[in-house]
């Protein structure tokens, strides 16, 4: 009777323990349903954890993100090896007083989450920076787009390529940053945090191939994670796309929007180069629209051979690569569905605003989209028209 007595009060501290971690989970939940809440505790506490965590975890050289997910796996192995000693020894109340503590470990963390990133999904979407607010007619909208294709004609036939044709990264990890900080300086955004970590470059760059991830964001340690091994056109982009995470814009579209704001704008070659080879496809599809598949044949041929073959070694690598690609936009679409992002992994995209008839294949309306406003207002600013 003692004996049971005594066991009973060890285990009470944890289980009361276990209750606030997951009344906590609860709270946070219920007021990430308040839009003006989730914006207060974005900008008052996540945008002020990230700087802080941010600045010390950018003090180590290697990922704390990438130690983290290894130090999981170790605890979660410890703790089955424990339950399987347990389930041996008939030991039921260490099992059961073990996996509460596990399950206090799993809400703490997923509090921690959910307070410095889930609720900046919740966030109003910002207004482009680069937006321009009119319609070229087809004359322009040939002119601009012939422009941009010569820009990139340049750019491409003489960039660096390995022996394999492959564009080649020219920067170091520190070079990218110092440009990045640069360049989120000058877009200048007050939707945007306001600082900027340093990327980090992970060990396991081949094991986030065979994942199919370009770069992870992780807000506890305010670090973005970026895979150097993947093809270097996309590399640009995929920092710009982790770093707007860490500056407040969660949402893929968002995100994506900020990477081509910045690398279509560039001075650098190489980031307008990554910005091309993502982009050029919707301007040319805003071509084909408004001006007709005659002048689309025509611009689109005008592209220079390296946009074909850069795009071929793109997706020869990814198929070489992305063994487990299924299981990973599986879990990323039911993490961007549980973040309250609805349509999940097609958040990503940008779709062309048409309306087409289907028997005659008619435009019925077509509205210019934000990457095809973002080449517009750059056009205007750089010819000055
Ligand atoms: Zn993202």
């Amino acid at each position: 009777m003692k004996k049971n007595t005594g066991e009973k009060t060890r285990l009470l501290p944890a289980l009361i323990f276990f209750g606030i971690t997951v009344l906590l989970f609860i709270s946070l939940l219920i007021v990430k349903t308040f839009p003006e809440a989730s914006e207060t505790i974005s900008t008052g506490f996540s945008r002020w954890w990230i700087g802080v965590f941010g600045g010390l975890s950018s003090k180590v050289s290697f990922s704390l993100f990438e130690f983290f997910i290894y130090l999981c796996i170790f605890v979660i192995i410890c703790f089955i090896a424990f339950w399987i000693y347990c389930g041996v020894k008939k030991r039921g109340r260490a099992a059961l007083k073990s996996l509460i503590v596990f399950l206090i470990i799993v809400f703490t963390i997923l509090n921690i989450y959910t307070l410095t990133a889930s609720f900046t999904y919740m966030r109003k979407s910002p207004d482009l920076i680069y937006a321009a607010e009119e319609e070229p007619d087809s004359q322009k909208l040939y002119e601009l787009a012939s422009y941009f294709i010569e820009d990139f004609n340049i750019l491409a036939e003489n960039f660096e390529k390995d022996d394999s044709g492959m564009f080649v990264n020219p920067y170091t990890v520190n070079e990218l940053n110092a440009i990045f900080q640069e360049e989120y300086r000058k877009l200048n955004s007050s939707y945007l945090f306001t600082y900027t970590p340093p990327v980090k470059e992970v060990v396991s760059s081949v094991m986030m191939s065979e994942l199919s991830i370009c770069g992870i964001f992780f807000a506890p340690t305010g670090e973005a994670n970026i895979n150097f091994d993947m093809p270097a056109f996309y590399i640009p982009v995929t920092i710009a796309h982790e770093l707007a995470h860490a500056k407040g814009a969660m949402q893929e579209r968002d995100a994506n929007l900020f990477a081509y704001q910045i690398c279509l704008n560039s001075d650098n070659d190489f980031l307008r180069l990554s910005g091309y080879m993502s982009c050029l496809s919707s301007l040319l599809s805003a071509v084909g629209f408004v001006c007709g598949e005659e002048v689309y044949n025509q611009l689109h041929d005008s592209l220079s051979e390296e946009y074909f073959v850069q795009w071929s070694l793109y997706y020869e690598y990814w198929n070489k690569h992305s063994s487990l690609a299924k299981i990973q936009e599986f879990f990323n679409d039911l993490y961007l569905k549980l973040s309250g992002v609805e349509e999940g992994v097609n958040n990503y995209y940008i779709e062309d605003e048409v309306i087409i008839d289907n028997n005659t294949n008619e435009v019925i309306s077509f509205e210019y989209n934000d990457i095809q406003k973002i080449f517009i207002y750059i056009y205007n600013e750089k010819t000055g028209l």
